[in-house]
C-alpha cells in the first residue's frame, strides 16, 4: 500500500460581505470534510480595515492550519471550487468578498506560476495575515526571505 504524502498548509481566510462568520463556518466545513484535509487548525478571528480597493466593510481574518494530502494546485482548485460555491464574485479588484481563501505556505514549498505564487506574495506587508499566522506558527521560517513569522510580525508593526 502506497503511504500518503501529507503537507503542512497555513491558509489566509477572509470576508467582508454578508454573514461574515457565518461564511467562516461554511468553508471550515467544506475544508474540514474533504477526504484530503486532516489535523485542523484555526487561529482567532480579527476584525481588521480594509487595505486598498474601493471603500468597503470590515474583514474578518484569520489563518487556518491543516495538513494537505494533494499538489498545490490541487488545493488552489479546491479553495477557488468554495469561493465560487460561497457565491464570491470577483468584479472589483481588492474589492469586498464574501470568502477570500488564499495559500500562504504549502510546506517550505516556492511556486511561481501564472495563477499560483506561494509563498502568498504580500503575506509578509499585511498585519491581518501575519498576526494569526503568529498564533498558530511564531516560529514558521519564510521559505525565500529566510524569516520566523515572529521577525516578520516585528518588523511589519512599525508600517502595515
Ligand atoms: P487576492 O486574494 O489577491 O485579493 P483573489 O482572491 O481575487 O485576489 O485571487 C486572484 C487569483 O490569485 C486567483 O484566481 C489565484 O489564481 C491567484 N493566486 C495566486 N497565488 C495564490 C495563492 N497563493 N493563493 C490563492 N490564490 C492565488
Ligand atoms: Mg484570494
Amino acid at each position: 500500500m502506497q503511504s500518503t504524502n501529507w503537507h503542512r498548509v497555513f491558509i489566509g481566510v477572509g470576508s467582508n460581505v454578508g454573514d461574515r462568520h457565518a461564511a467562516f463556518r461554511q468553508a471550515k466545513l467544506f475544508l474540514a470534510n474533504d477526504a484530503n484535509i486532516q489535523a485542523f487548525q484555526t487561529s482567532p478571528i480579527y476584525e481588521t480595515n480594509p487595505v486598498g480597493g474601493p471603500p468597503q466593510g470590515k474583514f474578518l481574518n484569520a489563518v487556518w492550519a491543516f495538513q494537505f494530502s494533494g499538489t498545490p494546485q490541487t488545493l488552489l482548485k479546491l479553495l477557488l471550487q468554495i469561493e465560487q460555491t460561497m457565491g464570491r464574485k470577483r468584479t472589483v479588484k481588492d474589492g469586498p468578498r464574501t470568502i477570500d481563501l488564499d495559500i500562504l505556505f504549502f510546506d517550505d514549498f516556492v511556486v511561481a506560476e501564472q495563477g499560483l505564487t506561494i509563498p502568498h506574495p504580500r503575506l509578509h506587508e499585511r498585519w491581518f495575515v501575519l498576526k494569526p499566522l503568529w498564533d498558530l506558527a511564531a516560529d514558521w521560517i519564510h521559505p525565500t526571505l529566510k524569516k520566523s513569522v515572529c521577525e516578520l510580525l516585528d518588523e511589519c508593526h512599525a508600517d502595515c
